[in-house]
């Protein structure tokens, strides 16, 4: 059993970096956020990590040498082997900036950097709805729709680092044209601004009453579905249901080509929780084949918003060789 210690993870979003210090079990002792401002440049937000940090290590009386490594994830493509962004949309002028090797050169440990997703199912697999299983698979459902693979008690990474991109399996080809080039992926039928629309198309051509007819259009959201369905709205409990359906579809075929122990669904729109799941697992089980659609438990995350934070923090002391 290791020592107990603590690490500092960072999560590099395209409006804000969290900074956390994590004791190496995972659970945060405290988190800070700051502005990235990507456009200022990744030389300005290294400054201003590198004074977060100082202040956190100040209050919690933490010495660099005492964390072992530094982890950091971002979206985007990753190389992590060489600790860089290859290509991030929100964060186009720190494409191959050696951010995590000036981190660490900083701070006198190994720093490293993991895909936001990576990160997230890492943190779920060593401490959250994942722990105890060997092959896990986790969704993040939001605006996109995301994975990350850990299988055989390793993050898979896949040959570019671009493996568990689960929002584009095409799940039509005749579907609707998704933002990646490719026909009917998941994400156009679960991610959040097609809940939204499906919402608004049922609206239009069910008769019943409904909470959401009396709202103006900006505010159908994924959470006012799961709050109409709640409270007993049909149209509602029927956009999750058919939202659940689809999802139920993709992982019906992820369950047989991966055999999960354990499939856990994070991001905004897994608030929706049972509303969403109950119809996942029921079409796996009528989809999928038998043995594996029987061993595979799907649930909901269990870290929220800190998942990534923790997971690249436990991810970099694995990669260290510390944990
Ligand atoms: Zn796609």
């Amino acid at each position: 059993m290791t020592q107990a210690f603590r690490t500092i993870g960072i999560d590099i979003g395209g409006t804000a970096i969290k900074i956390a210090v994590v004791w190496n079990d995972g659970r945060v002792v405290e988190s800070r956020q700051i502005p990235t401002q990507a456009d200022a440049g990744p030389e300005a937000a290294q400054a201003r990590i590198l004074a977060c940090i100082a202040a956190l290590q100040q209050a919690h009386g933490l010495e660099s040498a005492a964390m072992r490594a530094l982890g950091m994830d971002s979206a985007g493509i990753i190389d992590s082997t060489h600790n860089l962004v290859l290509d991030a949309p929100n964060l186009r002028s720190w494409q191959r900036y050696p951010l995590a090797a000036r981190l660490g050169a900083a701070l006198g440990v190994p720093a490293f950097l993991e895909n936001d997703v990576n990160a997230m199912a890492y943190g779920e697999w060593h401490c959250g709805a994942g722990r105890g299983v060997r092959d896990l698979l986790c969704l993040t459902l939001g605006t996109g729709v995301g994975g990350g693979l850990v299988l055989n008690g390793e993050l898979y990474r896949g040959a570019s680092g671009a493996a568990g991109e689960v929002g584009h399996m095409s799940l039509d080809r005749n579907g609707p044209r998704c933002a990646c080039g490719n026909f009917g992926c998941l994400e156009r039928y679960v991610g959040a601004q097609y809940i939204v629309a499906r919402a608004q198309a049922m609206l239009e051509r069910d008769p019943r009453s409904s909470s959401l007819r009396d709202m103006a259009a900006n505010l159908i959201t994924p959470l006012a579905l799961t709050e109409a369905a709640a409270a007993g709205d049909g149209i509602a409990a029927a956009v999750w249901e058919e939202t659940g359906i689809w999802l139920g579809v993709a992982l019906a075929s992820l369950v047989n080509v991966l055999n999960p122990e354990r499939v856990v669904i994070g991001g905004g729109v897994a608030q929706a929780g049972e509303l969403l799941l109950a119809p996942a697992r029921r079409t796996i089980l009528e989809r999928a084949m038998a043995l594996p659609a029987a061993r595979a438990e799907v649930v909901t995350a269990a870290l929220g918003n800190d998942a990534a934070v923790v997971g690249a923090a436990m991810l970099a002391l694995a990669r260290a060789g510390v944990a």
